[in-house]
């Protein structure tokens, strides 16, 4: 018998384009004959659209929400990083339709950033009672929040950079103060992030208080809670991990951005920036890494899979943690799949070992 796969796809975030093109690939490599696929699409208003005309409605959307949004100057930055409408514009979406998961056997949430890698659709899916790929409500929540994420990490001992965690409230209502207290803690440069996001959306660089300012502006557009970190200047290496209770990690990659870092459009626009598969990394290097990336994964009691992205400082050769990423861009040139081809799993059978992982944890549960 068949198993019936629904994927959703697309959702509220501003990487609502990067998961239309991982479920378009994910949806061309499943083998037919082993499933019937239901495509889900959430649009950036939050409608949901079932059956196979999904991912045509969403780019239809798409390409009308684009000729509206040049005017103003927030909607001028959001389409730069792909037409993202602030959420406050948005008009409240239809309710989740009740027949979301009519005979569908596990769905493939595969939304990256708020509303699909934060817990949200995962908590619909535990009520809903299906099996589903990926971490579940708290491994998804955790490893989206850039600030309790680091709180863990650190307090399992894994190293990570110096940072500090503010509110947009705080930011609005004593910028000087703050700006202060980051000069003193963290200095310049350092690096500025939406706390919840993805996909370098809202995040940057800044070397001196001007730069410093526009960068907290820019985050607060995208998030209540804001990030700070020290900026190293580092090598930026990536594994992917599998499994549930025994994660496996594949071997490393390591991106080599082609601007000053690895930002929105570095990672998808003209797509010029590299990645060396396998990296090369000292045996200390790869060790550490991978104790790292597993002690990561489970700090947040992650499953299904994760993308655990690393720096080396250049200066020290030192290995510091930067973040878990519970669903990583899934097209067949993002990372995720690409380390597992480099490590002996091809595309469609990685999809089969998810989806073979989100039906054994569904099982767990009873
Ligand atoms: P994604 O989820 O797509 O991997 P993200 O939006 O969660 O990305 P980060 O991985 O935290 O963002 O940061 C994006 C990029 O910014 C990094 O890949 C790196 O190029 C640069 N960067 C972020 N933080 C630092 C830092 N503290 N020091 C140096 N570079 C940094
Ligand atoms: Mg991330
Ligand atoms: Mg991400
Ligand atoms: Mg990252």
């Amino acid at each position: 018998k068949r198993i019936k796969v629904g994927v959703v796809f697309g959702g509220k975030s501003g990487e609502h384009e990067v998961s239309l093109q991982s479920a378009k690939s994910m949806i061309e490599a499943l083998d037919p004959h082993q499933y019937t696929i239901v495509p889900i699409g959430i649009s950036k208003a939050g409608n949901w659209h079932i059956g196979k005309n999904a991912m045509k409605t969403l780019e239809e959307e798409q390409k009308q929400a684009k000729k509206v949004s040049s005017s103003s100057p927030v909607r001028y930055i959001n389409q730069q990083v792909g037409g993202l409408t602030p959420i406050a514009e948005q008009p409240s979406p239809d309710p989740v339709p009740s027949n979301l998961v009519n005979d569908v056997d596990v769905i493939i949430p595969v939304i990256h950033g708020t509303s699909g890698e934060d817990g949200s659709i995962q908590g619909l899916l535990e009520l809903l009672d299906v099996a589903y790929v990926g971490a579940g409500i708290l491994a998804s929540a955790v490893g989206l929040d850039k600030i309790v994420m680091k709180q863990l990490f650190g307090a399992a001992g894994l190293p990570q950079v110096s940072y500090i965690g503010t509110t947009r409230k705080v930011w609005k209502s004593s910028p000087n103060e703050t700006m202060e207290q980051i000069e003193r803690k963290i200095g310049y440069p350092c690096f500025v992030k939406p706390a919840n996001l993805g996909s370098s959306v809202g995040i940057s660089k800044a070397k001196n208080r001007a730069e410093l300012e526009r960068a907290m502006e820019l985050a607060a557009q995208y998030d209540r809670k804001i990030i700070i970190e020290e900026g190293l200047d580092v090598r930026e290496i990536e594994v992917s991990v599998l499994g549930n209770d025994d994660p496996i990690v594949s071997v490393a990659g390591e991106i080599l951005p082609s601007n000053e870092f690895y930002d929105y459009k570095a990672k998808y626009v003209g797509g010029t920036s590299t990645l060396v598969i396998p990296a090369e990394l000292t045996d200390e290097q790869r060790q550490q890494i991978e104790t790292y990336a597993i002690q990561a994964f489970q700090t947040i009691d992650c499953s299904g899979l994760a993308r655990i992205d690393f720096f080396i400082e250049k200066s020290s050769g030192r290995v510091l943690l930067n973040e878990i990423n519970t669903m990583p861009g899934f097209t067949r040139y993002s990372m995720y799949p690409k380390l597992w081809e480099a490590s002996g799993m091809a595309y469609s059978k990685l999809l089969d070992t998810l989806i073979q992982l989100a039906i054994e944890r569904q099982a767990e549960k009873r």
